[in-house]
């Protein structure tokens, strides 16, 4: 246990060690206040074992929106709410191999790759059952509480709005995908939804915890609530190994092999499936939009404790 401590500790000095703000490369999402550029040099790391014992490393108390992280989650409850084959006829599970707010869509079946890419997360979040947006946003809710195991997790508010007044581009998706039949209903709710799940915060220990629930069968370690029904994981999982890194999925397969989420906050979510979560943050973004740090610490993690799924053992 000391021992995977002290190597944690090493990788984040390794990783992020005399930076200073942002590195070469390095760039924070454009709809952030300037504020998070300032933050840039915050790193986070945990793990939490599906027998519930928790690693911590870094900044472990700072809170950031989960953003595209929150596709995953969503995506869980609209295949509850639906049913796979309902869920599937609406929105695929290919990858793209295109950036996460591309505008494309799979032609043949009329509906977006996956949901792991903005379009797909759009109509997941219209699979969403509610009678009202506030409805279908406490639905959610409740369940990312049974994922972190946080009774008070929250949808920040001011990043909320300042998502809702920079969105034409989701805006500009959702008017496109109604027009083909791929949405249907108010826009601007589904919006409010999607982009509420996207503002919720979370610590990176509370990360780790989401990620070790969907590596326990859907049943928070550490509470022994239950946040998914069984039969989901499979399609969550493997989707999220495909699609989850947007068009660097292929990369991240072969460099990582975790499955994992990231999103434009600077959070990775990694599930190793019957084994651990794993929750990093640091702010600065590659050109695909994923954690800079993040990514060079989960490929150090990897490779020094052999975790890739197709390594040979
Ligand atoms: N809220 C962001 C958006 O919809 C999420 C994108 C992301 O994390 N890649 O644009």
């Amino acid at each position: 246990r000391e021992l995977v401590q002290e190597q944690l500790e090493d990788l984040r000095n390794t990783c992020t060690a005399g930076r200073g703000s942002l590195l070469p490369g390095e760039e924070v999402v454009s709809y952030y206040p300037a504020e998070m550029e300032a933050r840039a040099d915050e790193f986070g790391l945990a793990g939490t074992n599906v027998d519930g014992t928790q690693w911590k490393v870094g900044d472990c108390d700072i809170r950031f929106p989960l953003h595209s992280i929150s596709k995953v989650f969503t995506y869980g409850l609209a295949l509850e709410d639906n049913g796979l084959d309902a869920t599937l006829d609406a929105v695929g599970v290919e990858p793209s191999g295109d950036p996460f707010n591309s505008i494309t869509f799979d032609d043949v079946h009329n509906r977006p790759f996956n949901p792991m890419i903005n379009a797909g997360a759009l109509v997941a979040a219209n699979l969403v059952k509610g009678s009202s947006k506030e409805e279908r946003v406490e639905r959610l809710l409740e369940r990312y509480r049974a994922y972190t195991g946080n009774p008070e997790l929250a949808v920040d508010q001011q990043i909320l709005d300042e998502q809702l007044v920079s969105n034409d581009r989701n805006l500009g998706l959702s008017y496109l995908m109604r027009s083909l039949g791929m949405l249907s209903g108010d826009i601007d709710d589904n919006l409010y939804v999607y982009l509420s799940a996207c503002s919720i915060t979370v610590t990176t220990p509370e990360l780790s915890v989401m990620a070790a629930t969907l590596a326990n069968g859907g049943v928070n370690p550490l509470t022994g609530d239950s946040a998914l029904h069984r039969e989901h994981l499979r399609t969550v999982i493997s989707v999220m190994s495909m699609c989850g890194m947007y068009d660097a999925a292929g990369e991240w397969a072969h460099d990582v092999g975790i499955p994992a989420k990231s999103g434009v906050s600077g959070g990775i979510m990694g599930t190793l499936p019957r084994y651990f979560g794993l929750g990093v943050y640091s702010p600065g973004l590659d050109r695909h939009g994923n954690s800079v740090r993040g990514v060079a610490v989960c490929r150090e993690l990897s490779r020094r404790f052999g975790l890739h799924v197709f390594a040979d053992p």
